[in-house]
């Protein structure tokens, strides 16, 4: 449908006939920046494809933005096919991106700059060669606008249609705040980068060095974030975990304020996995940590400790930390979610509910129980081992006469 309506518009707009020099010649220049900055950034854009897991804004969106402001929308579509023809063959066929989502990504850009071209029709500011005032500046900031809504709502709607359940968060869909920023970043440089080739072509290779710049912070923080999360759970791993609660303790520490520490192991998981196999204990796996998060304060550090275990810190908790205090109702709260949580699977012979999940948890809390992350950490396994002694599904917290303990063998 998408691919249709592009494909009709550049029939009709083909048919409306000649182009002046000016035209050609900017149509000329903008496909071989494109085509050089995508040969420049190869390996970036390889990689960044690699690691990313949401429609991200793409950076050749300036050369094509830069068109629809510049150009009569026949020719800005040549631009647009042209980068896009050449971007399949030097980066999405080599990472196996299958032809047909490249060919809707190509209409959806294509229908993009229909809607900026059609903003900036309709404020009487075809082929603007510059900004002369305010009017100005709003019609491109409106255009940047429609040129973004319509590429990131088309690719949201069709990742949203074509998803399997559990359906993808708004994130998945419209990507993170940053790739909209950097996508709304990217138009702007389109923006001047065809101001620039309006009043002097010379200009435009200026685009180029900040456009690579920003292509690769986006890379180095897309690598950050694959490098820190949990894959099977998209929590934090356990060494981004440790890095980032260790830090917290010391702003505890800094600041004489509290902080707590919380262990989870699910209990008996090995027979979830015996009795449904491991992509079911997966699926579980990945709901108790959606169950986990969501029973903690947004800036409160939840992490995958390794396979059935999960650690949670709690900076800044309210002063009254011993057993029975606020530490010990979070982590009855927490055990008591994922008591009651039903995981629906799908498995070969249909979906199948997996429930009566338990877990034991042991806690310890800064200063009481311990000074460093280490000594935290320990005070809360010594206090988990108890729970699960105790016969599991139960919360322990770590008790001041029982500190410093031998820790139980067997465990980490
Ligand atoms: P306990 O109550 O004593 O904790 O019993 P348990 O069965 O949970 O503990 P045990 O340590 O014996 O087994 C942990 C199980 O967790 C064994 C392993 O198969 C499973 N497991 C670990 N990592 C993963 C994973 O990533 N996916 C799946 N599906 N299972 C995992
Ligand atoms: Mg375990
Ligand atoms: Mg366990």
């Amino acid at each position: 449908m998408v691919e249709l309506t592009a494909f009709g518009l550049f029939l009709v707009d083909t048919s409306r006939g000649s182009f002046t020099q000016l035209a050609l010649f900017g149509t000329l220049m903008l496909s071989v920046l494109g085509v050089l900055h995508t040969e420049i950034a190869v390996g970036l854009e390889r990689l960044r494809r690699q690691v990313a897991d949401t429609p991200h804004g793409d950076l050749s969106s300036v050369w094509t933005f830069a068109a629809a402001v510049l150009l009569p929308p026949a020719l800005t579509t040549v631009v647009v096919l042209v980068i896009f023809t050449h971007q399949w063959f030097r980066v999405w066929r080599s990472i196996r991106v299958p032809a047909y989502r490249h060919i809707f990504s190509t209409a959806t850009v294509v229908l993009a700059c229909h809607a900026a071209a059609a903003v900036l029709g309709y404020a009487g500011g075809g082929g603007l060669r510059g900004l002369d005032g305010p009017r100005e500046l709003l019609t491109v900031a409106m255009a940047i606008l429609a040129y973004a809504t319509v590429n990131t709502g088309l690719v949201a709607a069709a990742i949203a249609l074509s998803a399997p359940l559990p359906r993808p968060s708004p994130a998945q869909l419209i990507g993170h705040w940053d790739d909209n920023m950097l996508e709304l970043a990217t138009l702007c440089l389109g923006a001047l980068a065809a101001f620039a080739l309006g009043s002097n072509p010379w200009q435009v290779p200026l685009v180029m060095a900040p456009l690579l710049v920003l292509h690769r912070a986006v890379l180095v923080r897309q690598l950050e974030e694959v490098a820190s999360t949990d894959s099977k759970t998209g929590l934090l791993n356990a060494a981004a975990w440790h890095t980032q609660a260790a830090k917290e303790l010391r702003r505890a520490q800094r600041g004489r304020t509290s902080a707590a520490v919380l262990i989870l192991d699910l209990d008996h998981f090995k027979s979830v996995n015996d009795d449904h196999g491991h992509l079911a204990g997966d699926e579980v796996l990945s709901a108790v940590a959606s169950a986990l998060r969501a029973e903690v304060r947004e800036h409160d550090l939840v992490g995958r400790f390794g396979g059935e275990e999960f650690v949670v810190l709690l900076p800044e908790l309210g002063r009254e930390l011993d057993g029975s205090g606020e530490l010990h109702a979070i982590a009855e709260r927490i055990r008591h979610r994922i008591s009651t949580l039903s995981v629906v699977v799908s498995t070969p012979h249909g979906s199948l509910t997996i429930a009566g999940l338990s877990v034991s948890v042991g806690g310890a809390a800064f200063p009481e129980h311990g000074a460093g992350l280490e000594n935290l950490m320990d005070a809360a396994d010594t206090a988990l081992y108890a729970a699960k002694r105790d016969g599991r599904n139960a919360v322990r917290i770590a008790e001041l006469s029982e500190l410093p303990r031998q820790r139980a063998p067997g465990r980490r």
